[in-house]
């Protein structure tokens, strides 16, 4: 196997990693590898056995230059001085046939100087959860990272439901850069190293962007965009600490996130989320939250810090609006509303409510717009026909809100009983399942597979999701 590595992050200062190989393991077996996506990264295979090798951490590939980042990071609104990598290796970067930089991360790859108590590896369950979840959402068109490689590590491990088996994730980022990797020079007082970090985040990103102030603003844009196509497919993160905020704009670190079936605004899938900090309809202010952190790590950046902080309360200031616009824009499309109104925020807020008051599925009504069934979604039908009525008229104007409607609600998403089904099958070596799974989110818009689309029956509801880490 060839790995075109082009490694930029391992040539920063010292005080920005801790270099180390991926400790191996005893019998590893791959589960799940991501061909088109390896042809993406330009990386070459004649024989699949290195391809197990390189993705266990069992042996570091050619140009690989291994390391753990470090970040801090607010978790559940408290600063946490130290996280970092406590479970995940780089192994290097690649320029893809795009020309775009990727990193190439292990996750579950043992432990490392930030592991604190932790024994730095992952079990099955999430990495097959995060390997379909990543995947299906990139295959939705939002930005995330992605998954190269799935492989059983052939050891057990200990979790609070007993011995799992251990396993290796390979993934695929723009970069790892967090806000909490700024928040960790900030907090220390390492000026010269923040400097450094926001020349590498701009060079690397946002290269248009004329300094840390500019930085924040696409930062924000970004940002913005991602939490509004979170929520118009229905997608609660679950734990949007600033650790898990990238700064490229990506959907990164998948733990106890879901996808919901019933629509509710304050629907919260996360068993760790005790006080709703992370529910559906909290994201964008959760969203604010974060960038006002980053805002507050890059201030340490300027001389005047009095000017500094009023420019970024504005750019923070900014962004509900910024957020209402991306937000009216996703779901104006998936009512079938190209270029949207002001005005329509009130037509897609009273379906929402009206989709709340009686449970409806999300994903299922508003694929059923463009049809005539969408009224089986609900209970007080009259409701919904008066709404319709004012949806029709609206829409007439419309070019071809068919179109539109369908090329904005997916048919097919991961729900998550389907999520706890497929990895219930693969603890016992039944890969079948996910390989459904995978076949049917390629193509997400697309009903392929009905099963699939069709909501967990009482007795299959998840209600809860756990970090399983
Ligand atoms: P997360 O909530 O998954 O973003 O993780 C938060 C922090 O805990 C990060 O610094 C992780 O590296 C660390 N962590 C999570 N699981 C483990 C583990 N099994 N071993 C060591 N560190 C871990
Ligand atoms: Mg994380």
């Amino acid at each position: 196997m060839h790995i075109p590595f082009d490694n930029s992050y391992a040539s920063l200062p010292d005080a920005f990693y801790t270099k180390l190989s991926p400790t191996s393991v005893k019998a590893p077996k791959l589960l799940a590898f991501n061909r088109d996506l390896a042809k993406l990264l330009r990386i070459e295979i004649d024989d699949i056995a290195e391809v197990t090798q390189a993705f266990s951490g069992n042996s570091v590939p050619q140009g690989a230059e291994p390391l753990a980042q470090l970040y801090a990071g607010h978790q559940f609104g408290n600063y946490n001085q130290q996280l970092g990598d406590g479970r995940a290796i780089l192994l290097g970067e690649v320029l893809d046939t795009n020309n775009l930089r990727r990193d190439i991360q292990l996750k579950g790859s043992g432990r490392t100087p930030y592991s604190r108590g932790g024994d730095g590896r992952a079990w099955l369950g999430p990495v097959l959860r995060e390997y379909v979840i990543s995947e299906a959402m990139h295959a939705l068109g939002i930005p995330t990272t992605r998954a190269l490689a799935a492989v059983a590590t052939g050891e057990d491990i200990l979790r609070e439901e007993g011995m799992l088996p251990g396993a290796v994730l390979t993934r695929v980022a723009s970069s790892h850069l967090r806000v909490g990797t700024f928040e960790v020079f900030a907090h220390r007082g390492q000026t010269a190293e923040l400097q450094t970090l926001t020349d590498y985040a701009i060079a690397r990103h946002y290269p248009q962007a004329s300094g840390p102030m500019d930085l924040l603003r696409h930062v924000c844009a970004k940002q913005a965009e991602l939490v509004a196509a979170w929520m118009s497919v229905g997608f609660i993160h679950g734990v949007m600490n600033t650790d898990n905020c990238s700064i490229a704009g990506e959907t990164i670190d998948y733990g106890p996130c879901a996808f919901m079936d019933e629509f509710h605004m304050g629907r919260v899938f996360s068993s760790i989320d005790r006080q709703a900090r992370y529910a559906y309809g909290n994201q964008p202010n959760m969203l604010m939250f974060n960038m006002a952190q980053l805002a507050t790590a890059l201030i340490q950046l300027f001389e005047d810090k009095d000017a500094a902080l009023e420019e970024a309360t504005a750019i923070i200031h900014a962004m509900p609006e910024q957020i209402e616009e991306a937000w009216l824009k996703r779901f104006a499309a998936k009512i079938g509303i190209a270029t949207p109104n002001p005005e329509d925020a009130e037509l897609i807020q009273s379906l929402l409510d009206l989709m709340q008051k009686d449970g409806a599925d999300f994903t299922n009504t508003f694929r059923a717009l463009s049809g005539d069934s969408a009224q089986d979604q609900f209970t007080d039908r009259a409701a919904f026909q008066a709404w319709s009525h004012q949806h029709v008229a609206r829409i007439s104007a419309e070019h071809d809100p068919q179109a539109v409607m369908n090329a904005a609600n997916p048919a097919v998403i991961p729900r998550n009983h389907r999520m706890e089904q497929m990895i219930k099958a693969a603890v016992t070596g039944d890969l079948a399942p996910f390989e459904r799974l995978m076949t049917a989110l390629a193509t997400p818009y697309t009903l392929t597979d009905l099963d699939l689309a069709t909501p967990p029956a009482l007795s299959e509801i998840v209600p809860a999701t756990f970090c399983g880490t």
